[in-house]
């Protein structure tokens, strides 16, 4: 059996990880961590919730207590994550794993919508760690305040997210200013040939990894496609919470006026719901976030963007409320729930104009999913098919009596809760 003793970690990781109660590596852990301690590059496929941060982030901890404490600290560890709430999230995990060190590591976020003073004054005194967004990263090295002609390992996180994110302008900047001997260490919930020739010239003899051999997606995550018409779907929604008692639910849709939109008509039918995406400043995103986690708000609806990074443990459900662009956004999205053990469900919906995205999405996510309807909410006009997956489970839950009675109790419910009053 896997444990973390085996992997040979130093004895205070090995406390820091029993104080976050994890009790065993998962997959990706178990085959980065040895790789990476031994110094090698890597370009790991490893979907979000599969315990791909702690896998890069204990080796390099290790790597940094093992050298000599220096006085100011170099930059010795330059993280990239795409969004802001990505480099937070992953900064915190190099926090909390770094609490037992023998010594203070110095991690800091160079991240947008913060002051840029503070960050520059906190490089002043010296930073082992940097976990960067693009973009301050940019800035940083445009004002020439970082020195990175020390630093020992480059970590390129949601790798694939950085692509879409004009990062090979950052990739450009920043080359010149590192040391060509580091270690390089690639992690992307998929590797696409665009991304793989973008990382070939920084890579080093990498090892590839890949944790993503079961066909049916991520383990614990229980697939669901439901065909309603898109008029029908914010109704099928209420319905789906109530019914299936979700107590905390992210809602995926394609813009952020569908997210303000949606958010504000749920409220309005008593969830406690609210609207992340990036037209939000910095604080009102942490508030959202912090609101989301504390178990404050029942449903979340965000944009793809937005939702990067979010960490929440006990989500119930991710509900693709409008179809993800890509194949590597829909495993984004349902890696947010069922994560690192626990069971979550991702629903889908469907209708005649969007069908045949989703199979797309299928064929390259190598699943196939059934179709359903629920009685009630049944998709208007000729029934779809999938290209050859089976023909959808027609009211397969439901008597159209249990369906009527369910409403009529759950409009008496709505109409007894007061409303909620704060806005998202
Ligand atoms: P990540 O894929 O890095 O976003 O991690 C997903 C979640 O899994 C986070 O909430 C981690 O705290 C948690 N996690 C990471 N490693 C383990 C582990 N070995 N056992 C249990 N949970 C873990």
């Amino acid at each position: 059996m896997n444990t973390f003793p085996s992997l040979d970690l130093a004895d205070h990781l090995l406390q820091s990880i029993r104080d976050l109660g994890f009790d065993s590596p998962t997959p990706i852990q178990t085959l980065a961590i040895p790789v990476i301690l031994a110094g090698q590059d890597v370009a790991a496929e490893a979907q979000t919730g599969s315990g791909k941060t702690a896998a890069f982030v204990l080796p390099i901890l290790q790597r940094i207590c093992a050298g000599p404490p220096m006085d100011p600290a170099p930059i010795r560890v330059l993280t990239l994550a795409p969004t802001r709430e990505l480099a937070l999230q992953v900064a915190g995990v190099y926090r909390s794993l770094a609490r037992r060190a023998p010594r203070s590591i110095k991690i800091l976020g160079v991240i947008g919508g913060e002051p840029t003073e503070q960050q520059i004054a906190a490089l002043a005194k010296g930073v082992d760690v940097v976990v960067a967004t693009p973009g301050r990263l940019l800035d940083l090295i445009g004002q020439s305040v970082l020195d990175l002609s020390r630093m020992e390992v480059l970590v390129l996180d949601e790798a694939d997210k950085l692509l879409d994110l004009g990062f090979s302008d950052a990739l450009a900047a920043l080359l010149p200013l590192i040391p060509a001997r580091r270690q390089t260490l690639v992690f992307s919930a998929t590797l696409p040939q665009a991304l793989l020739d973008l990382s070939a010239p920084i890579l080093r003899d990498p090892v590839t990894l890949r944790v993503d051999d079961a066909p049916v997606g991520p383990v614990g995550i229980q697939q669901r496609v439901i065909e309603v018409d898109a008029d029908s779907r914010r109704m099928l929604l209420q319905h789906l919470v109530e019914a299936e008692s979700w107590q905390r639910a992210l809602v995926f849709v394609a813009t952020q006026r569908a997210s303000d939109l949606l958010a504000a008509k749920l409220r309005k039918a008593g969830i406690w719901a609210a609207s992340l995406h990036g037209g939000l400043d910095q604080e009102d995103r942490a508030t959202v976030l912090a609101r989301f986690k504390n178990g404050k708000l029942r449903i979340l609806v965000a944009t793809d963007l937005a939702a990067r990074g979010i960490d929440v443990p006990k989500l119930s459900a991710v509900v693709n409320f409008d179809l993800p662009r890509s194949p590597s956004d829909y495993l984004h999205r349902i890696g947010r729930t069922g994560r690192a053990g626990a069971t979550g469900v991702a629903v889908t919906f469907i209708d005649h104009k969007s069908a045949a995205h989703f199979r797309v999405i299928e064929k390259h996510s190598q699943i196939q999913l059934p179709r359903e309807q629920l009685l009630g909410f049944e998709l208007s006009g000729e029934a779809l098919r999938s290209s050859k997956g089976p023909a959808p489970k027609k009211g397969a839950r439901k008597s159209k009596k249990d369906k009527l009675r369910e409403l009529a109790a759950q409009d008496e419910t709505m109409a007894a809760r007061s409303p909620p009053t704060e806005a998202g």
